[in-house]
């Protein structure tokens, strides 16, 4: 009757959001007296789950499951839970997993909450706060099926230590006929995603042209970070579509994000609410991104950038 978690890796490695969704488990797993069990899929040494919460780990190692398939990864997945008599299954809030999410709440007869922020205020029954309306609102959500589905959130519960040694047991599901197959995936790489990012930096116009983002680039470097742009700006073709952040592009959960000409329409901020420390450099001192900003410079991006990344370099270089 454990709590089954899906616990994401690439390349054999687990994907931060897989020790904070073993954390989640495991706290609820506490609220319900119960145990944890993770799935994973090709992953190598999976004892760092056990750090984290994980009792038992089922995993699955298959060359027709070596790259991300929905339906294949949720039978696997359904499987699990079904052995393992889970009630409660969960998994982050990534790409990969909206797309299982679905495939998961018909397999299992689940009810599903996406967008949970924290773990359950209550298991009897199973209610959950959820973010709504682009992280403006909050909402309690009562899931009432025989077995729950929970959605957590990026970066929303963290990542917690939990000594503990988990078991490891090979577990070989009945693999569906895939009627999708991924031939490659090419990756850019050198570069950190704005998905796995704890640092983004953003610019939008008021950058003026692509020629000017040499130091934003360079102020990414300094960082570590990634590299995100407004809406307007990877439509004039001054960056490239997947670094636009907002409700028609992708969803940001740094841990800090760097707004640099970018004005905080209502569009853009729908991508970035989730972040957890927003630093925002504009000249105007009424651009509504201030609003949203923990920490605002009015200032001009061509002297204000640079000099940060001066500061920064000293900084480091002191280290
Ligand atoms: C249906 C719909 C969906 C949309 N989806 C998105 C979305 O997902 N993401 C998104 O970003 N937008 C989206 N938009 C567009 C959004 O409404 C804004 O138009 C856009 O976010 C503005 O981009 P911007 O802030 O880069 O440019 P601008 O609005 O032109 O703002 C530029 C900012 O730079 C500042 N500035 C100028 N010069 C400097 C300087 N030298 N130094 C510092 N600051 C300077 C200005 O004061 C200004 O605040 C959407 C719009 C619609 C209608």
């Amino acid at each position: 009757m454990s709590v089954l978690v899906y616990t994401e890796s690439e390349q054999g490695k687990f994907k931060k959001t897989a020790l904070e969704v073993a954390s989640y488990a495991k706290a609820v797993a506490e609220q319900m007296g119960t145990t944890v069990t993770a799935i994973t899929f090709n992953a190598d040494d999976t004892s760092v789950l056990g750090n984290h919460g994980v009792d038992k780990v089922l995993k699955v190692t298959s060359s027709e499951l070596e790259k991300f398939n929905a339906n294949g990864y949720a039978s696997a997945i359904s499987q699990a839970a079904k052995k393992e008599g889970s009630k409660v299954v969960i998994l982050s809030s990534s790409a990969d997993s909206k797309y299982l999410a679905p495939l998961l709440a018909i397999n299992l007869d689940a009810g599903f909450a996406s967008n949970v922020v924290e773990a359950p205020s209550n298991v009897s029954p199973f209610t959950v706060k959820r973010t709504a309306f682009t992280n403006k609102a909050f909402n309690m959500t009562t899931i009432d099926t025989d077995v729950k589905l929970v959605g957590v959130s990026k970066n929303a519960y963290g990542v917690k230590e939990n000594a503990a040694s988990a078991t490891a047991e090979d577990f070989s599901p009945n693999i569906p006929e895939l009627g999708v197959h991924v031939d490659s995936v090419d990756k850019v790489t050198g570069q950190v995603t704005i998905a796995d990012a704890e640092i983004v930096v953003s610019a939008g116009r008021g950058l003026k042209g692509p020629e000017n983002w040499g130091m934003i680039e360079e102020l990414a470097e300094v960082l570590g970070a990634a590299t995100a742009c407004s809406k307007p700006v990877s439509d004039l073709g001054w960056r490239p579509h997947g670094e636009h952040v907002g409700q028609t592009g992708k969803p940001v959960a740094a841990n800090l994000y760097i707004a640099v000409g970018i004005s905080g329409a209502i569009q853009h901020l729908a991508g970035i609410n989730a972040s957890k420390v927003k630093v925002v450099i504009n000249t105007d001192p009424e651009a509504p991104f201030f609003k949203a900003a923990d920490y605002g410079i009015v200032g001009d991006a061509f002297e204000v950038v640079p000099k940060l990344i001066e500061k920064l370099k000293e900084f480091k270089a002191q280290q």
